[in-house]
């Protein structure tokens, strides 16, 4: 069984504390988040109505998500009506027994998959190798996440953390067709693929996707992708079963107009996709399942801040601008989201229960990059200092912040605080604080306390 994201132990400082030690990560994720953030600056500049395009996709997403339940029952009644089967899943679990019925049903053994941030999210391939179905990853950098037995480290370029020369040892050992003579080469790495991924096509009955979005009006659902692969698996198959989150709902083709210019110049760069694949229900000779996933989404769509997160069309700017992500990488998050969308959509999803998850709030400077780039306007750090208020906190902490809010509120009760802390500045270490509250200055010095606060030296000198 592949590795599972689920029960990582650590926490996010001490994840990210490993990864920087490691210069050759530091270098890949430098060198491709900045290549493509260069692709996007570009093709974003080129566009004069950028502003009024990023306003209507926010405008779009929130009056979807103020009537999805509305959008989700015409979306369910337009692909039944276009012979295709709807099943709801609550969470992970349901999801993933919902699919492994459908695959067993149609009597196969393995599947091909189009790369899908749901079916990661609910970790269905190991869900379908507990059932003895094999599921073969058919997106180029999937497939060299699921052949190194890895995790995806970037929603868009999920093996960014790889290199060349390890894609290549990872394909020797792997790929038993593979030639002993593959060079590390990009384009003899994608023929490689391609041969190890071509038998596989055309011997799959079954295919499992994911979509970019779904249109209520008429049933559709619509996938972006660079590769074709993604056209192979969704046509070729007798069987399709597309899982998706409830939030990729768009109400009209019209709306889709807009995402269509946004996600391909946020996400790679592109003025344009590739491919742009889209069906409604069954298509003659095709089955067609679509497996609507909640899995803790009405949970975030009922909190008034955090539900700006579903507005995410996962294009992965904010992770490519984010300093944080760009040094600690995507495994620190333990999450298939990664980077700022990680930090607020994770801990949203499954909770702060976890000290993983508790920690991801933090995983931020607030420097707020990722919020000048999200096409759809997401104030991540908003939402980041929201989850932070929610976060558990230790008793001792809880009762600083409340003494510090109780002098806060009152300024004499300031002033006459300023005015002890001048007296006993003495006492106060220059460099380290002790006890638990020594973690804060691990990496700063302690700030100087004034003989006199500007206050008191204002009233002196307003006086005088
Ligand atoms: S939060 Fe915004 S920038 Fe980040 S992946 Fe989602 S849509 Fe893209």
């Amino acid at each position: 069984m592949s590795a599972t994201f689920l029960g990582m132990p650590g926490n996010f400082p001490e994840n990210s504390q490993k990864a920087v030690q490691d210069s050759q990560l530091r270098y890949n994720l430098r060198k491709a988040t900045h290549t493509i953030r260069g692709k996007r600056a570009d093709v974003v500049g080129e566009l004069p109505d950028w502003a009024e395009l990023r306003a209507a996709g926010k405008a779009i997403k929130d009056h979807t998500l103020r009537n999805l339940d509305r959008y989700l029952v015409q979306l369910e009644r337009a692909v039944q009506d276009a012979g295709g089967t709807v099943h709801w899943a609550r969470d992970a679990a349901e999801a993933n027994r919902i699919v492994t019925g459908l695959v067993k049903a149609t009597g196969e053994r393995e599947v091909v998959k189009v790369k899908s941030m749901a079916t990661q999210e609910i970790e269905l391939n190991q869900a379908l190798a507990a059932e003895g179905i094999t599921a073969y990853e058919t997106d180029l950098a999937e497939l060299i996440v699921q052949l190194g037995d890895d995790f995806p480290s970037h929603i868009l370029v999920p093996a960014i953390h790889r290199n060349r020369s390890e894609i290549r040892e990872i394909f020797l050992e792997k790929m038993p067709e593979t030639p002993a003579g593959l060079t590390d080469d990009p384009p003899a790495l994608a023929e490689a693929a391609r041969l190890h991924l071509r038998e596989r096509f055309l011997r799959s009955k079954v295919a499992i996707s994911g979509a970019n979005f779904m249109v209520a009006e008429t049933g559709t659902l619509v996938v972006l992708e660079s590769e074709g692969n993604g056209r192979m698996c969704l046509t070729l198959p007798e069987t399709l079963i597309s899982v998706v989150g409830i939030e990729k709902l768009l109400p009209t083709w019209r709306d889709l107009e807009v995402f269509l210019q946004l996600l391909p110049r946020s996400s790679t760069g592109e003025r344009m996709n590739p491919y742009t694949s889209m069906w409604t229900g069954a298509v003659e000779g095709q089955d067609f399942h679509l497996v609507l996933l909640d899995n803790g989404r009405t949970g975030v769509l009922a909190d008034e801040v955090g539900r700006q997160a579903l507005r995410c069309i996962r294009c992965s700017a904010c992770l490519n601008v984010c300093p944080v992500y760009e040094r600690a990488g995507g495994h620190a998050y333990g999450s298939v989201y990664p980077g700022p969308i990680g930090a607020i959509l994770t801990p949203q999803l499954r909770g702060m229960g976890s000290e993983l998850d508790a920690s991801l709030p933090y995983a931020s400077s607030l420097c707020g990059a990722c919020y000048d780039v999200c096409p759809v306007a997401i104030d991540i750090p908003e939402v980041l200092v929201d989850l932070r208020a929610k976060a558990p906190h230790a008793a001792a902490e809880k009762a600083g912040m409340k003494v510090a809010g109780w002098i806060l509120d009152d300024h004499r009760r300031l002033a006459a605080a300023q005015r002890l802390a001048s007296k006993v500045r003495g006492l106060v270490p220059k460099k380290r604080l002790p006890g638990p509250m020594s973690a804060w200055t691990d990496t700063r010095d302690v700030p100087e306390i004034p003989e006199e606060s500007f206050r008191d030296w204002w009233e002196r000198n307003e006086r005088a």
